[in-house]
């Protein structure tokens, strides 16, 4: 079920859970401002999420509100995760899913990473 962007964060969502500990995943790369990890149901044959330490429901929450050192952090590191699984040449997509219309699931800012092979074009 896509979630309502107009709601206040909820500590309980599943990628709050996997920044406490509290449920495993497949780590790619964390450091004090994100995590990286694979996604549990892959769409392409590299399908990573990265995500902020910080509690942001989405993309529009974490623009508007997180600091400076916040933002720069955390764009610094998807784009470290992408060299690092060697994705700058030939290419990845990157995504992200901003409340009802675009069906986000999980009310914590995540950026989908995408590669591995010739993705196409956009459909939307
Ligand atoms: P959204 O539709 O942009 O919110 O995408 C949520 C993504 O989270 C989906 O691609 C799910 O497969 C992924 N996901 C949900 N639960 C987990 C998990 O526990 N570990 C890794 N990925 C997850």
């Amino acid at each position: 079920m896509p979630i309502d962007p107009t709601l206040p964060y909820d500590d309980q969502n599943i990628f709050a859970k996997i920044l406490r500990g509290e449920i495993p995943c497949n780590t790619v790369f964390e450091d004090d401002l994100a995590l990286a990890f694979h996604d549990i149901n892959p769409q392409a044959p590299t399908h990573v999420l990265v995500i902020p330490k910080g509690a942001y429901v989405s993309w529009d929450d974490f623009s508007a509100n997180a600091s400076d050192a916040e933002i720069a952090g955390f764009v610094r590191a998807v784009g470290h995760v992408a060299r690092a699984l060697g994705l700058v040449e030939p290419g990845y997509r990157l995504l992200a899913n901003i409340g009802m219309d675009s069906h986000q699931e999980v009310p914590h800012l995540h950026v989908h990473i995408f590669g591995g092979k010739p993705l196409g074009p956009m459909l939307m």
